[in-house]
C-alpha cells in the first residue's frame, strides 16, 4: 500500500515496533485518565455501537488489534493489582504498545500541592517516610505521554479545556494538549489527537481508536486530522451543513417556541458555525442528537465552548442579517416550490381528468392558472431533452410494445395457448 502523507507531513510509511519481537501488532493497551471530569465522556464510549468498546476489547474487529482496556470505573480490577499496568507503562516495562486516553480538564496540580491536596488523582506512590501520595492524573498523563502510540483526549474538557476551563477558572484547568506543548509527539509520531463534544459522540471516539489502530497495526493508512487534531471526516463541516432542519434555514421558516419542527437559529441555535457530526451520526446508534429531537446547538464540541456561546438560549448576533436574508429569498421561493410540488402530487391521468380520486380529502382539480403554469414550468424542464409525451419517447414506447407484443406471442404459441 502506498504510504499515505498528511498536511502535517506525518506518514504511515512505517509499523511501530516499540523494540517488540517484530510481527503483527496483536494488542493494545489503553489506558484510561480521568482528570476534572463527570464521567460523561465514559458513558458515552460504552453506548458506541460502530464499534462497540465491547467489540474492541474482544479483539473481534478483523485487522484491528485487541484493545486491553485499563479504565478506573469499568475495570474487574481494583487497588495496587488496577494500578499495577499503569507503572509498568509509566516504568517501559509493559512489553507491549499503549495508548493514552484521556477524559476531562486537566488542573493545575501545582496549585493543589501547594495547599497539600490534589484535585483528580489516581493510585499513591509512598514517599520517603512510608507517607502515601495519591499520583495526580495529570502526572499520569505526562508520565505515560512520551511511550504512547497515541495520546487520545476524549470530550470538550480533555480537548479544549471545556466547562472547568471557562471563565473563573480556580483550577487553573486546561485541555491535554496546553500539558503536553506544541511540540509533543508520541512514540508513533503523533500529536494529541482531539475527540470533542460535551459529550461526545461515543461512534466518533470508538471509530477513531479503530482507525488509529488499524494506522497502528500497519494494516490502515494515517487517518486524517485537521489542524486541531479533530478527525477531520467527522468535524470538517458545521452541524448545520448536516442538519434535519437546514431545509426551513434555507426557506426562511423559524421556530418561535420549542417544539416546533422548523429551524431554531432564532432561540438561540449556534449550528451555522459548529463544527460536529451529531445530526447526521445521532446521539446512540444513529438515534438522538441535539437538533433532532428539538434543541439548540449550543456549540459544545468547539475551543471556546462554553464561554464564546453564552449566554445559551439566545440568539447569535449573526442570525439577525442571516435569517433576513433567508426571509427573503424564502418568501419568494417558498410559493414557486409549492407550485412544483403540486404538480408532482398529481399523476399523468389525473392531470388529464382533473380528478384525484382520493376518499382522504378533496384535491382541487388543476384550474386554468394551475395549467398555465406548469405548460411553462414543462416548458423548461424539458429545455435540452425529451419530455415523457415528445414524439421520440412515443416512438420508443411503440417499438417496445411490439417487441414484448412479439415475445408474448411467441411464448403463448410454443405454451399452444
Ligand atoms: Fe442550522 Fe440550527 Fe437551524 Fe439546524 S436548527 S438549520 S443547525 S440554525
Amino acid at each position: 500500500m502506498a504510504a499515505e502523507q498528511s498536511a502535517n507531513g506525518l506518514t504511515n510509511a512505517h509499523t511501530p515496533t516499540f523494540g517488540l519481537a517484530s510481527g503483527p501488532i496483536t494488542e493494545v493497551h489503553a489506558f484510561w485518565l480521568a482528570g476534572m471530569s463527570c464521567d460523561g465522556c465514559s458513558i458515552a464510549a460504552v453506548g458506541a455501537q460502530q464499534p462497540s468498546v465491547e467489540q474492541l476489547v474482544s479483539g473481534s474487529i478483523p485487522g484491528l488489534p485487541k484493545v486491553v482496556l485499563h479504565h478506573p470505573v469499568l475495570d474487574v480490577e481494583a487497588g495496587e493489582a488496577f494500578i499495577k499496568p499503569y507503572r509498568l507503562a509509566r516504568d517501559g516495562k509493559l512489553g507491549a504498545p499503549y495508548v493514552v486516553i484521556y477524559e476531562g480538564s486537566v488542573a493545575d496540580e501545582r496549585i493543589a500541592a501547594h495547599h497539600g491536596g490534589y484535585w483528580s488523582a489516581m493510585g499513591a506512590d509512598h514517599d520517603a517516610s512510608g507517607q502515601a501520595r495519591p499520583i495526580p492524573t495529570a502526572q499520569w498523563l505526562s508520565d505515560l505521554a512520551p511511550g504512547a502510540a497515541a495520546v487520545m483526549a476524549i470530550g470538550t474538557c480533555a480537548t479544549w479545556g471545556g466547562i472547568p476551563a471557562a471563565a473563573g477558572n480556580v483550577t487553573g484547568s486546561m485541555a491535554v494538549m496546553d500539558l503536553l506543548g506544541k511540540d509533543y509527539v508520541s512514540a508513533l509520531g503523533l500529536p494529541v489527537i482531539n475527540i470533542p463534544g460535551c459529550s461526545p459522540v461515543g461512534d466518533n471516539f470508538t471509530e477513531t481508536v479503530s482507525v488509529v489502530l488499524m494506522f497502528l497495526a500497519g494494516v490502515g493508512p494515517l487517518p486524517e486530522f485537521d489542524e486541531l487534531g479533530r478527525p477531520a471526516w467527522m468535524f470538517k463541516g458545521t452541524v448545520h451543513n448536516r442538519c434535519v432542519r437546514g431545509g426551513h434555514y434555507e426557506e426562511g421558516v423559524f421556530a418561535q417556541n420549542y417544539g416546533e419542527r422548523e429551524c431554531l437559529v432564532e432561540l438561540g441555535c449556534w449550528g451555522p458555525v459548529v463544527q460536529c457530526n451529531i445530526v447526521s451520526r445521532g446521539a446512540i446508534g444513529h438515534a438522538g442528537g441535539c437538533m433532532n429531537t428539538g434543541g439548540i446547538c449550543i456549540g459544545c464540541t468547539m475551543p471556546g465552548f462554553p464561554d464564546a456561546f453564552a449566554p445559551f438560549y439566545k440568539a447569535p448576533p449573526g442570525k439577525t442579517i442571516s435569517s433576513l436574508a433567508s426571509r427573503a429569498v424564502g418568501s419568494f421561493i417558498r410559493p414557486l416550490r409549492r407550485i412544483t410540488q403540486r404538480r408532482s402530487n398529481l399523476t399523468a391521468r389525473w392531470n388529464k381528468t382533473g380528478q384525484v380520486p382520493s376518499g382522504w380529502g378533496h384535491v382541487d382539480a388543476s384550474g386554468p392558472l394551475f395549467k398555465a403554469v406548469t405548460y411553462f414550468y414543462r416548458k423548461l424542464q424539458y429545455t435540452g431533452a425529451y419530455s415523457p409525451a415528445s414524439e421520440r419517447q412515443r416512438r420508443l414506447q411503440a417499438e417496445a410494445h411490439s417487441y414484448i407484443g412479439e415475445s408474448k406471442r411467441k411464448i403463448e404459441e410454443e405454451a399452444g395457448i
